[in-house]
């Protein structure tokens, strides 16, 4: 029997904000264990949330970027579990009243949908170091958005697609930075299978924590295979918890799944019901930033880029901001999108920090320069390696590699003339039609001249002195 998977993902990602969801400890990754923390993410008595009104916003603006309807009120529940990484022994989430429910991301043609994208609190990180654990509470109280999909994903790649999509959208937004490697952004995917034509769904293994875009897909298609396996040989699927070890790309089985009722969620007393009006919505909306999608239209459409080409500059941000600071300098579209893809980004693949450190003004002008005929295409490269690795303008860059071209004709007719020279049997076959060779010479020249002269003019030369 033919079977077809069925995913739905849940992505956690942590909010951007300066301080913690109901605290004024700060979220900032990194720091010395435990120093990130106060009364209330350590839930001494008495001590009572406050609710971090940026962490509110981020999560609206994250659906609204996904076509999200907005809850007006908003509620919050406790999430009840014993387990030391949560002082409280409970979280704060939102259950019953989500803030975003709804909307959804196309991929590749598939309109995959939201069920909701709540807000809660991270809970602390087990450190287990040489016999014994640590507690760090640095992460408890981080804010989160947990964005849960529809079963709608049908295949790892598909899964893998839209965590890009989604997590390009929240990098963009300021919202979430997308380090996965960080802990920033982290997947638990919903797998099951269906006989081919079956309206109902099967039973669901859940794996837990995913942190790379390489796991995800790993862990979807080892869970795809071990379930088909199963269902073929007459098994039967248990719904479970289970956790993709990284090692062996294996998923083991971690518990049998808790429901809802087993948290014995009830809405929390401390923290009041948020009301959000639809001016509140407006406003947060006239402050979002222009989303990768919209900017790939107008890379494609306006710029007339290619699709490629416009993936390639928007797969980081910092590249599409700088892509887009050039044009605002006046440079060529094409040509500013040719650069950075062929040069500026091997550049910055050499680097661990991805921080441009040359000037839009200079890279527009260099490009200018190029279209002018002032310097060559081999000039062109040479300047923005120069100022990207010097950190020096474009006038330094022209100066110090001595980049302008100043023709000298009489250089060029020497330089071919030492050409023929070498090898004069060369002219004299050109000359008796074999005008393949045309091209070798030319190339010949254009190394002894590199940088020195145009390819046109030596073009135009070399043509005189072999029809001579
Ligand atoms: P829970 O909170 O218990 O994990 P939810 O109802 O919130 O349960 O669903 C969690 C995720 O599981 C959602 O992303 C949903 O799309 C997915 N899901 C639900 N049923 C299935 C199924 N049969 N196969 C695959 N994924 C499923
Ligand atoms: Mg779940
Ligand atoms: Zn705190």
């Amino acid at each position: 029997m033919k079977y077809i998977p069925v995913i739905g993902l849940e992505i956690h990602a942590e909010l951007m904000t300066e301080t913690k969801a109901f605290c004024g400890c700060s979220n900032s990754f990194g720091q010395d264990k435990n120093s990130n923390t106060c009364p209330v993410c350590l839930a001494l008595p008495g001590a009572l949330p406050v609710l971090n009104q940026k962490a509110v916003q981020l999560a609206i603006s994250a659906g609204l970027l996904c076509g999200s309807e907005i809850t007006p009120i908003t509620i919050w529940d406790r999430k009840n579990y014993f387990y030391p990484d949560l002082a409280k022994a409970y979280q704060i989430s939102q259950l019953y009243a989500p803030i975003c429910v709804g909307g959804g991301l196309e991929v590749n043609g598939r309109y995959i949908r939201f069920n909701r994208i709540h807000l809660e609190e991270d809970a602390g990180k087990l450190l287990h170091e040489r016999g014994s654990s640590i507690i760090d509470y640095n992460r408890a109280g981080v804010p989160l958005i947990e964005c849960v999909t529809e079963p709608d994903i049908r295949s790892s790649d598909e899964a893998v697609e839209f965590v890009e999509k989604f997590r390009r959208i929240l990098i963009y937004g300021d919202i979430c930075d997308g380090k996965m490697e960080q802990g920033s952004l982290r997947v638990d995917a919903n797998i099951s299978i269906m006989p081919e034509n079956s309206i109902a769904l099967g039973t669901r293994a859940e794996i837990k924590n995913i942190n790379s875009f390489r796991f995800l897909k790993r862990a979807i298609e080892f869970e795809i295979e071990r379930q088909t396996e199963l269902l073929s040989n007459g098994g039967r699927i248990v719904q479970e918890t289970r956790r993709y070890d990284e090692v062996s790309g294996e998923t083991f089985s971690m518990r049998s799944k808790e429901d809802a009722h087993d948290y014995r969620y009830f809405p929390d007393p401390d923290v009041l019901p948020l009301i959000i009006s639809a001016e509140d919505v407006e406003e947060i909306r006239n402050t979002l930033p222009e989303p990768p999608n919209k900017r790939y239209d107008r890379y494609v459409n306006k710029y007339m880029i290619s699709g490629r080409d416009a993936d390639t500059i928007l797969a980081e941000r910092a590249t599409a901001d700088f892509y887009d600071a050039v044009i605002n300098e006046g440079a060529d579209p094409k040509a500013a999108a040719n650069s950075i893809k062929g040069e500026l980004l091997r550049l910055l693949g050499e680097k661990a920090v991805k921080e441009i450190p040359v000037s839009p003004k200079d890279f527009a002008k260099a490009l200018e320069l190029a279209s002018n005929l002032k310097i060559s295409q081999d000039g062109l490269k040479a300047a923005i390696t120069y100022m990207f690795q010097t950190g020096e303008g474009i006038d330094k860059a022209l100066k110090e590699k001595n980049l302008i071209i100043t023709e000298n004709q009489d250089l060029i007719k020497a330089v071919i003339a030492e050409i023929v020279a070498e090898d004069p049997d060369l002219a004299t076959r050109y000359k008796a039609g074999e005008n393949k060779l045309f091209s070798y010479l030319f190339g010949q020249c254009m190394k002894k001249l590199k940088g020195k002269a145009l390819p046109q003019s030596i073009n135009l030369e070399l043509i005189k002195e072999l029809t001579e």
